[in-house]
């Protein structure tokens, strides 16, 4: 055994634990958990834990479904309990063949593909997301309702109400689990929160968005509320968001800050601008992969719909946030947190890479609000949308090779199959909105 494992072993000794979930994350985003009595860890790191891959969405079919997950012993955690709960300690793990290959269909793997091409190119990545989502009442039988606890608006102190009570809590339970959370805030809508942890390679950070995802619906089941990454729950109101800011270091010095290049960026920097906004309309797909994710990217409620970046204006697809030296950074405020984040981040990451490699040159920021412009003066600037709909959006993923092979032939052919059903299953449905508009007229 080697010496990660054994250091895990001698953790979970030393805390007491009794059972070790372990954790992974399907192809659609869903986060996945297998617990273990401790008395199986050693196995578990030796060899592994076989488990049916053919009952996890997207992975394989029935003549094939042998797998293994492979527990990543840099990434044990206690995993935040009550008082006499079960003690229970937390892995994340890559997906094995049953032979021990690699499996291609899982989504950790494709990031650290991506991860391996840009440290090929002398770069370390470096991701920080901010992560929005709701907190909702349950109705007497349990069941998940859109009624919120609060009417407090953006940055509103107000009365400790349940929701606030629960985010402090959520908060905790991830500081002890080594997040580094540098902001934790209500956000816009009523019922909506925000926590920010601090950036880390983007490995560690697909890791912690997969968990803090966990966390918040855990704490936020055990206090009778109903946590959700659902991007726009509610008509009318903001919708949820995953801003992700984005640097490469080469050498332990940010690569993107350059004191005397155009607003302290290096040429690295624009080029990776340059391949966001060129491969945008096709990894949207996979950054917004619900049919709910495109009612958030609309007019109105601070979530992007045109591509453009911008050093200034906070309605641009790619911001540059004011931060220089160390802290240079682009943020992308598409993606939304129903996305995978393994996925998300491997596409994205691609997509700025791929600027870098071809030095793709940005085109001109837009300092000013795009939103103002009418349709005509946006087509002469050259200004492109999002894609309107998951169907779009699917179209415009597989006329893009960079995306395409970035997710590898299994995740993609799995995934455009599971996001057309989909689409089509809701194409089908009539809405109230057609009923109350339609039945009395026509
Ligand atoms: N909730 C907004 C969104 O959907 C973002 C608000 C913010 O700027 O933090 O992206
Ligand atoms: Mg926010
Ligand atoms: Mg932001």
């Amino acid at each position: 055994m080697d010496d990660a494992s054994a250091a895990v072993i001698r953790r979970a000794r030393e805390d007491a634990v009794e059972f070790v979930r372990l954790q992974f994350t399907d192809i659609l985003g869903v986060v996945k958990n297998v617990a273990i009595p401790v008395r199986q860890l050693e196995r578990a790191l030796e060899e592994g834990i076989m488990f049916d891959g053919s009952s996890i969405e997207g992975f394989t079919r029935i003549e094939e479904s042998d797998m293994r997950l492979r527990p990543d012993p840099s990434t044990y955690c206690l995993f935040p309990g009550l008082t006499g709960e079960a003690r229970a300690a937390r892995l994340i793990c890559d997906v094995v063949r049953s032979d021990g290959e690699p499996f291609e269909g899982d989504p950790r793997m494709v990031l650290k593909r991506v991860l391996q091409q840009a440290a090929d190119m002398g770069f370390r990545v470096m991701l920080g997301p901010e992560c929005e989502f709701f907190l909702f009442r349950r109705d007497p039988d349990g069941k998940p309702t859109t009624q919120t606890h609060d009417e407090a608006g953006y940055f509103d102190l107000g009365p400790v109400d349940q929701g606030e009570a629960a985010r402090q809590e959520i908060v905790l339970a991830l500081e002890s689990m080594g997040f580094d959370v540098e902001a934790s805030h209500h956000e816009v809508a009523p019922g909506q929160h925000e926590i920010d942890f601090r950036y880390d390679d983007a490995l560690v950070t697909a890791d912690r968005v997969a968990t803090l995802k966990v966390v918040t619906r855990t704490v936020a089941a055990r206090r009778g509320l109903h946590a959700t990454f659902m991007p726009k729950p509610i008509y009318g109101v903001a919708g949820s968001g995953m801003h992700t800011h984005l640097s490469l270091f080469r050498d332990g010095e940010n690569a993107f800050y350059e004191p005397a290049g155009p607003y302290q960026l290096s040429s690295v920097a624009l080029h990776f601008v340059a391949g966001l906004l060129e491969h945008a309309r096709a990894f949207t797909a996979v950054t917004n992969p619900l049919v709910n994710s495109y009612k958030r990217l609309v007019p109105g409620y601070e979530a992007p719909v045109y591509i453009s970046w911008s050093a200034q204006n906070r309605s641009a697809l790619v911001r540059v946030p004011s931060g220089r030296g160390r802290s240079t950074r682009v943020e992308l405020r598409s993606p939304d947190p129903s996305a995978n984040p393994y996925l998300a981040f491997a596409v994205i990451i691609a997509a700025g890479l791929d600027g870098v490699r071809r030095r793709l040159s940005p085109p001109e920021s837009h300092n000013k609000n795009i939103y103002h412009m009418t349709a005509e003066e946006r087509q002469r600037a050259g200004i492109r949308s999002l894609p309107g709909s998951l169907e779009e959006a699917v179209n415009e993923l597989v006329k893009d090779e960079l995306v395409v092979e970035t997710l590898g032939s299994h995740v993609f052919s799995r995934f455009v199959e599971a996001k057309r059903i989909e689409w089509d299953v809701y194409r089908t449905q009539v809405h109230r909105w057609e009923v109350e508009q339609y039945l009395g007229t026509f």
